[in-house]
């Protein structure tokens, strides 16, 4: 894979890889998606906002939609929803889920604001998270720290891109109870052959 490397990756692979390094692998390299309840009902969420456009309030323009990228991060993709309030950018992402439950999704919307910031050449404090489940939205700050999270996201990714090896699962119960690739990873079964492996 090392001659065949992309020289930008989809800015959403990002949360991916933050999330699990096996679940990139398998949808990037393998282009495995299993559709279940859950994703079906993130994939129509994400329709809606597919249209691009403006809109006007009292509180300032809403872009949707917005084609973005970085050359530091090397990631490229869309930004759902960018709010315009006083003169400050604002990312907006849709998720399913809860408030605070994986800090992979905070590093994809970091990764939107870093692209924000190169394009624009300003400094983007802070973007926000709509979960659908609580019908909440959670302010993210992006401070050092996340954007540390951010870069060594986008680097383990074509790190692993250019060992070229499947990621162990990870040994990470709730994780995976949440992940839709499951039923294909086999997270269990597989640390169970590699625990016999090295015996
Ligand atoms: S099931 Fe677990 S180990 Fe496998 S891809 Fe999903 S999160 Fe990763």
């Amino acid at each position: 894979m090392k001659d065949d490397l992309p020289d930008y990756l989809p800015l959403s692979y990002l949360n991916q890889v933050a999330f699990c390094p096996r679940r990139f692998w398998l949808m990037y390299v393998q282009a495995e998606m299993e559709i279940n309840a859950p994703v079906q009902e993130g994939i129509l969420r994400h329709q809606n906002a597919h249209d691009p456009g403006v809109q006007k309030d009292e509180h300032g323009r809403t872009l949707r939609s917005v084609q973005v990228w970085s050359d530091v991060l090397r990631v490229a993709g869309v930004a759902d929803f960018v709010e315009e309030k006083d003169g400050r950018l604002i990312p907006l992402e849709h998720k399913r889920g809860r408030i605070g439950q994986w800090v992979s999704d905070h590093v994809q919307l970091c990764a939107q604001a870093v692209c924000l910031e190169e394009r624009t050449g300003t400094t983007l404090p802070y973007g926000e998270i709509f979960y659908w489940t609580n019908r909440r939205r959670e302010r993210v700050i992006f401070d050092d720290a996340l954007r540390q999270k951010t870069a060594d996201a986008a680097r383990l990714a074509f790190h692993l891109l250019e060992q070229g090896t499947m990621p162990h699962p990870l040994d990470h119960p709730a994780k995976c109870r949440d992940c839709s690739l499951e039923p294909i990873c086999l997270p269990r079964e597989t640390l169970a052959l590699l625990r016999e492996e090295s015996r």
